[in-house]
């Protein structure tokens, strides 16, 4: 059966335009459907916009210190001028994403597609049909909002890249690592920081000296937690927005923002309806080749569930189209995913924690904490933390989790040594680099404490 494309691809976020790119190198006839800008929430709303707006809060800890290294700071900050050039940047970057699609051959249609059958799409304001041999969801996710009163009156990460002033004071409702880097941004700005979590403490499942470490590098920097509560409702008042605890208290502050989780962009698009099937959190299921069960739909990204990041996504987009369209079957490999939470401290993790690799028999815990060098000439008494999970008997790198500056470099190049299975003597027998922080993972002697037969020792 003749269709007006090999594939047609829903989204141009980070798995929609790789796949997109991939598929028309070898060949394909392409087609991506996108409803808002090309480039999608990391571009747009997510780890771009993040990352340079947690440059420019780093900017007052650098002031803090630069005195104990002589110099006299006198600085101001203006988040108009900081807004404008992310824009300028974003604007950049997008054009680059669509010189790219356009320059491998790929047709961009901007409008907001709905799936009728296994092979065609609907373009809901062009209020025609389309066809493929196969479609490819790659639509994301969008913040989830609590249901709660007054629930309008929060923002979400979408907006906080844009506000036309900053407030004074702001209460984000989370834990995850969305709600500690913007804590991080607005602390570092000089807004008034406050994170309220249902949680015994920020970011859940991640190791827990990291956990209790984040927690305390946001006590040094007067981020407020308040923890094992929830929000009630919010209410205006006057300029603020009342927020009424589960604990009875009541207290207004200038901004609250949600970051309570994101739901997967499933709903509307017609996919249930033709067979699709979805979980219960509305993530599509799909099969190691990232097909779903309806054998000509593939899906990738957020939008599945599985590891909602960036290279993820990107990663599974690829191999869809080397799957489809060079005759590569290609599964990604979920199991060792480095992440990062640009916090101020940062952290950074791969591989099993302390907790989790203490299930899975003995292993030796090795950890380091020292003062980073940048804070031994000032009165700053933060310090670092490294820490090594391993196999006990063969040596064996489970996890390796930091937490201080340059946490999230030092991860991405320590993943490549525990995805290609190292041992810690292969740690012992590299050089060390001097002097730095990373050097404290190659020369570690005894372990801290161990565990054996599940107990800690
Ligand atoms: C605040 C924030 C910070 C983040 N920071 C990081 C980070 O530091 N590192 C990291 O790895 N990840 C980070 N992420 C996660 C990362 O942004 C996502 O994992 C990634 O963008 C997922 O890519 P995707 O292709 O699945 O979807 P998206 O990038 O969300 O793209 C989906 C696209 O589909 C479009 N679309 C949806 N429905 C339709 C439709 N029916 N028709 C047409 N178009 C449609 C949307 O407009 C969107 O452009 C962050 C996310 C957020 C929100």
């Amino acid at each position: 059966m003749d269709h007006d494309y090999d594939l047609i691809v829903i989204g141009a976020g980070s798995g929609g335009v790789r796949a997109a790119r991939v598929a028309a190198t070898y060949g394909a006839h392409v087609a991506i459907v996108e409803q808002d800008r090309i480039g999608g929430t990391c571009v747009i709303r997510g780890c771009v916009p993040k990352k340079l707006f947690v440059y420019a809060s780093r900017f007052s800890e650098m002031f803090d210190v630069a005195e104990s290294f002589g110099w006299a700071v006198d600085a101001s900050f203006d988040w108009p001028t900081l807004v404008a050039n992310k824009d300028k940047e974003i604007a950049r970057l997008e054009a680059a994403y669509v010189a790219g699609l356009e320059g491998a051959g790929v047709e961009i249609i901007r409008d907001r597609a709905i799936v009728t059958d296994p092979h065609r799409i609907r373009l809901v304001n062009a209020g025609r049909e389309l066809s493929a041999r196969y479609l490819l969801i790659a639509t994301g996710g969008h913040p989830r909002l609590p249901n709660l009163p007054g629930r309008e009156l929060a923002i979400t990460s979408n907006d906080a890249f844009d506000l036309g002033q900053l407030p004074r004071s702001i209460l984000i409702y989370g834990g995850g690592y969305i709600a500690c880097e913007f804590a991080t941004i607005f602390a570092g700005l000089g807004v008034e920081t406050t994170i309220a979590y249902r949680g015994d403490r920020i970011l859940r499942g991640f190791d827990e000296d990291l956990r209790i470490g984040l927690d305390a590098g946001f006590e040094a920097r007067g981020v407020r937690r308040i923890y094992e509560t929830s929000i009630r409702s919010l209410s205006r008042q006057r300029d603020d927005v009342l927020v009424s605890f589960s604990d009875e208290v009541e207290a207004p502050f200038g901004a609250v923002m949600f970051a309570t989780g994101r739901t997967p962009n499933t709903r509307g698009l017609g996919i249930a309806e033709i067979g699709v099937e979805l979980h219960a959190s509305g993530a599509i299921k799909v099969d190691k080749y990232s097909q779903t069960t309806v054998p000509s739909i593939y899906a990738v990204g957020d939008v599945t569930g599985r590891a909602e990041l960036t290279p993820v996504a990107i990663r599974e987009g690829s191999y869809v189209a080397e799957t489809l369209f060079n005759n590569n079957p290609m599964a990604v490999d979920h199991s060792q995913i480095g992440t990062a939470v640009f916090a101020e401290p940062e952290v950074g993790t791969i591989g099993l924690t302390e907790a989790e690799a203490a299930t899975h028999g003995d292993i030796d815990v090795y950890i380091a904490r020292f003062r980073p060098m940048i804070n031994t000439l000032s009165n700053r008494a933060e310090r670092m933390t490294l820490k090594l999970v391993t196999q006990a008997g063969t040596g064996r790198v489970l996890g390796v989790h930091i937490l201080g500056p340059g946490a999230a470099e030092l991860i991405q190049m320590v993943a490549i040594a525990v995805g290609m299975g190292a041992t810690k003597s292969d740690l012992d027998r590299t050089m060390a680099m001097h002097p730095t922080a990373g050097e404290e993972l190659v020369t570690f002697k005894a372990p801290t404490y161990v565990y054996r037969g599940g107990a800690r020792q």
